[in-house]
């Protein structure tokens, strides 16, 4: 077996422990002589499974009572536009548009009602987090729309926007589980879980329970309605079992390490053995605002585009792999979600360091 080092930005690397503990349990789960991919989702063994996973992430995230957890198929795309199904009831909502995904939310919003672009950081090809301290807000609006960490980009909102009062809604997909949240500075929050969390096909959505109504936009289907899964308990139709159960076993795996606060000190350690030596190479450099890089994501260039894909090719020749940029932007992308060990850092630092000596003779 040889595992290489994978900065993909989604679907991610996962704990080598948590793959290898399913592994284990791949044909007998605890007993029970059949695998979780095969069992009832109205089993008390499945219960079991989803009641743990959503305990242990509220404990992790420090979710207060008013707020609940819903598991939800989909992917972030649906999220788009559930989002003002459930929430716009004025018809009104402002987006902050600080990259693709925010910019395809505020898109779909578009469909729905009056989508406000109230700050927007495409001028510079979204290199910036915009300030946000005392923007336009819509006197009536429905809630403010934020992507948190911007995948593609690198950038973070390390302040959340003033939002006048208004629900912020946010887009936590690549920085799920990175850091300690507050969660009641949101009205809902939420994430695909294939980029920080577990595997593909699924979104895990923090919302207030006030703002899980019966009162969507006309048309909204059933499967659309926070609070039909909210009243089933994310039971509403078979979700994806597999996904909760690899989604569980990393919020055991979070817990044992230390929790969110010791997360982010691991995490802070990894990035900053990268954006230090970014910022001191001569032929790398990073593509984004000092004060607002991320810690999941972080692009960098050399300033030729053949030379970023010759650095690609010898990166993956050295098991260093899906280091190639977004196709929007190019260049190159390191994603150094949780999973992504610190040695993995150290060893792509290193292979920089040495490729920039070798191309200098
Ligand atoms: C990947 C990503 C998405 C899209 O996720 P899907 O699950 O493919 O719909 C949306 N937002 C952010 C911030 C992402 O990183």
């Amino acid at each position: 077996m040889s595992r290489v080092y994978n900065f993909s930005a989604g679907p991610a690397v996962l704990p080598e422990e948590v793959l290898q503990e399913a592994a284990s349990e791949m044909l007998d789960y605890q007993g029970t002589g059949m695998s979780v991919m095969e069992m009832s989702h109205r089993s008390k063994v499945f219960e079991g499974i989803l009641n743990e996973a959503e305990q242990d992430l509220r404990n992790l995230m420090q979710i207060p009572d008013n707020y609940k957890v819903l598991f939800l198929q989909g992917g972030a795309h649906l999220q788009f536009a559930m989002i003002p199904m459930n929430l716009m009831k004025n018809r009104v909502a402002d987006y902050i548009v600080t990259g693709q995904w925010a910019k395809k939310a505020f898109n779909e919003a578009a469909i729905y009602g009056k989508a406000n672009k109230i700050a927007s950081s495409e001028d510079e090809t979204f290199s910036y987090i915009p300030d946000c301290s005392d923007l336009p807000v819509s006197p009536d609006a429905d809630y403010v729309y934020i992507c948190e960490n911007n995948t593609i980009y690198g950038t973070k909102f390390h302040t959340l926007p003033n939002t006048k009062g208004k629900i912020l809604v946010s887009d936590v997909s690549s920085c799920f589980l990175s850091e300690p949240v507050d969660v009641t500075r949101y009205g809902l929050l939420y994430g695909g879980v294939q980029k920080n969390i577990g595997p593909a096909g699924m979104v895990i959505a923090v919302v207030r329970e006030d703002l899980i109504t019966e009162d969507t936009l006309p048309g909204t289907p059933s499967y659309m309605k926070y609070k039909i899964h909210a009243d089933a308990g994310s039971l509403y139709n078979t979700p994806n079992a597999y996904c909760i159960y690899m989604c569980g076993k990393v919020f055991k795996w979070l817990k044992k390490m230390g929790g969110l606060e010791a997360v982010k000190v691991r995490n802070e350690e990894k990035a900053k053995i990268l954006y230090d030596f970014l910022d001191e190479s001569n032929m790398f450099k990073g593509t984004v605002r000092r004060e607002d890089r991320s810690l999941m994501n972080v692009p960098f260039v050399t300033g030729s585009a053949e030379l970023d894909d010759t650095f690609v090719k010898a990166a993956a020749k050295a098991g260093l792999v899906n280091l190639k940029g977004h196709r929007s932007v190019g260049g190159m992308r390191a994603s150094i979600y949780n999973a992504m060990p610190v040695e993995g850092v150290k060893a792509l630092v290193e292979f920089m360091k040495k490729f920039e000596e070798e191309q200098h003779v």
